[in-house]
């Protein structure tokens, strides 16, 4: 039992649709194990009262942080007095520390993907070739990741070229590694057979069952980490596995980017492996 009393300490997300977020159960489940006296709570707000409550949020003593989530974690950056170099650079922010009076932005997307990536999958992307299909939110924090992980080269594939341009580009601008920036129609075989990894970072093959004709060339020499996830294996990685390939689901990254905010918030090591049950027992309960 979540116990709430005069001296509960507040922390929860903020977005727009927020129904499906699995992240209180995770947080929730965290707190109860550590027997502390918190509670993780969502909170639905809509675009135009989005300014006036985290306004308001900063008028709460005992809130922590929050976390935020689509369609605010570009739109939240000028209402917070500071950002971390990570949050920064990827110019979006889904954690907030309020700490002393003071707001401060951080991004646990990336942290989230990479341990995930190294734990769950086994693998270091230092010195490897990876292609990331999609140039959104997600799609940058993996691969400015990888560029700091120490990737040789990268491959942004996505839907709207220009915006797998412009990535590529702050990615090798910025972290000095070079990558390029493609469409589903640019002939990708080679990019696709020197790549030991390649990260699904849309929501292909969940929402939509379109599977890029690129993805023919996947082969046993792959790896694949697919961003979604559901009770189901997602599609893409489905389909890579079929070829032989090996990979795994966003799961994981989910859970280290809330282990990593409840580091932030509580300064405490997170309990990993009960944040990693409440999620996947949600999951199935969930049933989608
Ligand atoms: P976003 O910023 O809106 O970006 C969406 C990306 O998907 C863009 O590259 C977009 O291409 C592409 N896309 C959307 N619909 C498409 C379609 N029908 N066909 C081809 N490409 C399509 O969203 P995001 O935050 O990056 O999220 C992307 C995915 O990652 C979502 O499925 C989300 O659930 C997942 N995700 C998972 C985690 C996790 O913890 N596991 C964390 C964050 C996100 P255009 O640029 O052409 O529009």
């Amino acid at each position: 039992m979540v116990k709430i009393n005069g001296r509960t300490k507040l922390v929860g997300i903020v977005g727009d649709p927020v129904a499906h977020t699995l992240s209180p159960v995770m947080h929730n489940a965290a707190f109860q194990a550590l027997d502390l006296n918190w509670s993780y709570l969502p909170f639905h707000v809509e675009e135009d009262g989005f300014n006036d409550f985290i306004k308001w949020a900063t008028t709460i003593e005992n809130l922590v942080g929050l976390n935020v989530t689509m369609p605010y974690k570009e739109k939240v950056k000028p209402l917070l007095d500071e950002l971390t170099p990570q949050a920064e650079i990827l110019g979006a922010v889904n954690t907030i520390h309020f700490q002393e009076g003071r707001l401060i932005g951080h991004n646990t997307d990336g942290r989230g993907f990479l341990v995930s990536l190294k734990k769950d999958g086994r693998r270091d992307p230092s010195g490897k070739r990876a292609l990331v299909i999609g140039a959104g939110g997600a799609a940058k924090s993996v691969a400015i990741s990888l560029a700091i992980a120490g990737a040789k080269e990268i491959f942004i594939v996505n839907r709207t070229k220009d915006k797998a341009g412009r990535l590529a580009e702050l990615v090798a601008k910025s972290f000095n590694c070079p990558a390029f920036g493609f469409d589903f129609s640019d002939d990708l075989k080679e990019r696709v057979q020197a790549s030991e990894l390649i990260v699904n970072a849309t929501p292909l093959g969940m929402l939509t069952n379109e599977v890029p004709q690129f993805f023919e060339h996947v082969t046993e020499k792959n790896f694949v980490y697919d961003l979604t996830y559901s009770p189901k294996e997602p599609k893409l990685l489905s389909l890579a596995k079929s070829k032989g390939a090996s990979g795994i689901d966003g799961i994981g990254m989910l859970l280290y980017q809330g282990a990593a905010a409840f580091e932030i918030w509580a300064h405490l090591d997170p309990p990993v492996s009960v944040m990693k049950r409440a999620l996947m027992d949600s999951l199935k309960k969930k049933g989608v």
